[in-house]
């Protein structure tokens, strides 16, 4: 029996999508190989990247100056890869919003003057700082920013303008909502929240920068040997590649970043309206920050926190378990948890509520 996966990542992917690299892994397009066995120097292999890309510019509208790069290690690579690519002064803006935008931050010093320039760790990343009022640095090479914050479940709801490129983690909301691409000089995520399984990362550079990588970037790290080489200039995580692009697929045919971000809107609401309409279960982000991908709460104890997650799971409601850092609970809702899904959870929620308060 299929449950619902509130995991953060990996998570779930849409049915129809697994249903169909089921139907065609022993066979993919004809070769008579697996997707798993082909070669990426294969026609067919390298059509796939081709169509990932395609898909990915036209679901995101991302503009012909911007190349999109399938990349390997994870976004907690790219934490690095960012300074040596584009640190050339030895200067950089972060603002930490959470744990990963604080890793991110913490790569950054290895090499060069990372400096904070605003945090809401104070409130432990309940909120996202007034990015109007934030004193960016004249010398800055970039300005790193993480949009959603996957642990905490907060959301930047307008971006910081800058004078140098806005570089920015979108690993946990990426296509989830409209974005204007032109607003960042680089954007990256990690696939595993919204997009495939593990394995594959996603790089939206805008081109001029991806011209002068730091001397010491490793090749497999600098941009342009993977923008040059059309992401094969080794061997790339194929599977993933292919199940990423099943997925762009799948949400164009669902009526692309648009149609999903009403969906994603109406999910949301529906728990927070829930939660916030209980005296049982509380959210204490600020609401005009909170996440439409990520949905920490809490109940009055820990004892029942800990029961809310077993009963939950046995009533087919799985990884609702907080981060280790927050506790209680966390929903993660991304693109592929239908509308169902939240709406048994709050039923759930419910019966809960009753049994318990
Ligand atoms: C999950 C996540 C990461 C880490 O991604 P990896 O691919 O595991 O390195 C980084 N940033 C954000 C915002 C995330 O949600």
């Amino acid at each position: 029996m299929r449950v619902y996966n509130f995991s953060a990542g990996p998570s779930m992917l849409p049915l129809e999508v697994l249903e169909e690299a089921q139907k065609e892994f022993l066979d993919f397009a004809g070769t008579g190989m697996s997707v798993t066995e082909i070669s990426h120097r294969d026609k067919a292999f390298s059509a796939i990247v081709e169509e990932a890309e395609a898909n990915l510019r036209e679901l995101m509208n991302i503009p012909d100056n911007y190349c999109v790069l399938f990349v390997q290690g994870g976004a907690s690579q790219q934490f690095a890869a960012v300074p040596l690519n584009l640190m050339h002064n030895g200067k950089a803006d972060y603002i930490v919003t959470g744990n990963f935008a604080k890793k991110a931050w913490q790569e950054g010093k290895i090499y060069g003057d990372a400096r904070m320039v605003a945090s809401s760790e104070d409130k432990t990343y309940t909120y996202i700082p007034d990015v109007d009022k934030i004193a960016f640095n004249d010398d800055s090479d970039y300005v790193h920013i993480t949009s959603n914050n996957t642990i905490f479940g907060t959301r930047y709801i307008k971006f910081p303008k800058t004078k140098a490129p806005l570089v920015c983690d979108m690993s946990s909301e990426i296509l989830s909502r409209e974005v204007d691409v032109n607003q960042f000089g680089v954007i990256y995520a990690g696939a595993q929240k919204n997009l495939a399984p593990a394995g594959v990362t996603i790089v939206i550079a805008r081109k001029d920068l991806i011209e002068n990588p730091l001397p010491i970037c490793p090749t497999m790290l600098k941009w342009k040997t993977q923008a040059d080489n059309g992401s094969l200039y080794n061997t790339p995580p194929c599977f993933s590649i292919y199940m990423a692009n099943l997925v762009l697929r799948h949400l164009k045919k669902i009526g692309g970043v648009k149609e999903i971000n009403k969906i994603n809107e109406y999910k949301a609401g529906l728990l927070y309206d829930f939660i916030d309409n209980s005296s049982y279960y509380t959210n204490n982000v600020v609401k005009e920050f909170r996440s439409i991908m990520n949905v920490p709460f809490v109940t009055p104890s820990k004892e029942t926190d800990e029961k809310f997650v077993k009963e939950a799971k046995a009533e087919g409601l799985v990884t609702l378990k907080g981060h280790r850092l927050v506790g209680g609970m966390r929903a993660s809702i991304y693109n592929a948890m239908p509308v169902e899904g939240v709406k048994k959870l709050i039923e759930f929620m419910k019966k809960f509520e009753k049994e318990n308060a």
